[in-house]
């Protein structure tokens, strides 16, 4: 690579998307973007460290670009936001830097352009600086709701039914793979290929969320970046109540069925393990039909799966098996616990 300004020029113009509200992208000190009554924005910062978060001897390049800005907009999306403009900051290592530059960051870039391009995102700036050894990836997105609209995670009620989109545990399981010595085939479409890309490259649930936060409907939702368990723990914290999941509606992946797993470590893996980027959130009962039409027009599987509680003494969370009910262990990925 042929130092910071040129780096920095070949990423600008790769930009393809605009909007009228912003006034000036990359190439100044700061952005500009344009105020407008009537709304609020959301703004979301995400850390990929190299060796803690992904490691390079498995990442796929374009797909760690795809992932570095997944990540952020399912939190856009976790808001009942709509993504609009993004910032990326760099650490980067000399490995990654040396000339004749490494293919990796025009593969990065594809990958991280081709998502924004989807969902309207246009990157307004970043920066960039060496780092002695490991990669580290630094993910900014803002994005908007109307005034009074966004879905926090203080918003749940007792009597709320409970709802997450699509599968968990495909990513627990393409983790396993990963470290067991798997790789991503670019052709490959078995199961294994699956759980891969489900890890490497995870489906951000941009327009459900938008949809949703729209309608209104839901009463409050986050993303499941630490596995469904610890994610439903801090909502009922959030929103001071208690909950109870039906551990036959769990929607399991199939990609755990990889393993020679029993069924209580599959269930364990799925309500635990981590970075599925679905949507949790609770609504009340009776807007059911209405929220199944959304998960149709985005052809997502929606589940519901449990009730909030009102808050009283005992756990907070409990699992309800075949009519017996107790507490559920909530165990999800959390740095600097050893
Ligand atoms: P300054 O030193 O004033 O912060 P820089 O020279 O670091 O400015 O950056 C010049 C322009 O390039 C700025 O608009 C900045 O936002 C943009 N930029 C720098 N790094 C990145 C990056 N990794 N991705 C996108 N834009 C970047
Ligand atoms: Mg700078």
């Amino acid at each position: 690579m042929n130092g910071e300004f040129d780096f920095i020029d070949r990423i600008r113009r790769q930009v393809k998307t605009s909007s009228p509200d912003l006034i000036l992208g990359i190439g100044d000190d700061t952005a500009i973007l344009r105020e407008l009554s009537g709304r609020e924005s959301l703004l979301t910062v995400d850390l990929l460290v190299e060796d803690v978060d992904f490691k390079l001897d498995y990442a796929v390049p374009h797909m760690l670009g795809h992932k570095a800005l997944a990540v952020s907009l399912s939190d856009i999306a976790a808001m009942g936001g709509t993504p609009r403009f993004s910032l990326l900051t760099l650490g980067i290592p000399p490995r990654l830097t040396d000339s004749p530059a490494p293919p990796f960051w025009e593969d990065f870039f594809a990958g991280y352009f081709a998502l924004a391009e989807r969902f309207g995102v246009t990157l307004i700036g970043g920066d960039m600086s060496a780092t002695p050894e490991r990669l580290t990836i630094d993910s900014i997105v803002m994005g908007h709701c109307r005034a009074g609209q966004a879905v926090r995670r203080s918003g749940s009620r007792p009597g709320d039914a409970i709802y997450v989109t699509g599968e968990l545990g495909a990513s627990a399981a393409g983790l396993k793979l990963l470290l067991a010595g798997q790789r991503v085939k670019e052709d490959g479409d078995n199961l294994a290929q699956t759980a891969l890309r489900a890890h490497l490259r995870p489906e951000p649930r941009v327009e459900f969320g938008r949809l949703l936060g729209e309608a209104g409907i839901a009463r409050a939702m986050i993303d499941i970046s630490d596995g469904l368990a610890q994610d439903l723990a801090h909502l009922c914290e959030e929103s001071r109540v208690r909950a109870v999941i039906d551990r036959q509606r769990i929607p399991v992946s199939n990609c755990l069925s990889l393993f020679a797993l029993g069924e209580d470590e599959r269930f364990s893996l799925a309500i635990g393990g981590g970075e599925d980027f679905e949507l949790l959130f609770t609504a009340s009962e009776k807007d059911d039909a209405k929220l199944r039409q959304i998960a149709e027009r985005c052809a997502l599987p929606l589940t519901r799966i449990g009730e909030v509680l009102e808050l009283a003494e005992g756990p907070s969370m409990m699992l309800k098996d075949r009519g017996h009910v107790s507490p559920l262990d909530v165990r999800g990925y959390e740095h600097f616990v050893k």
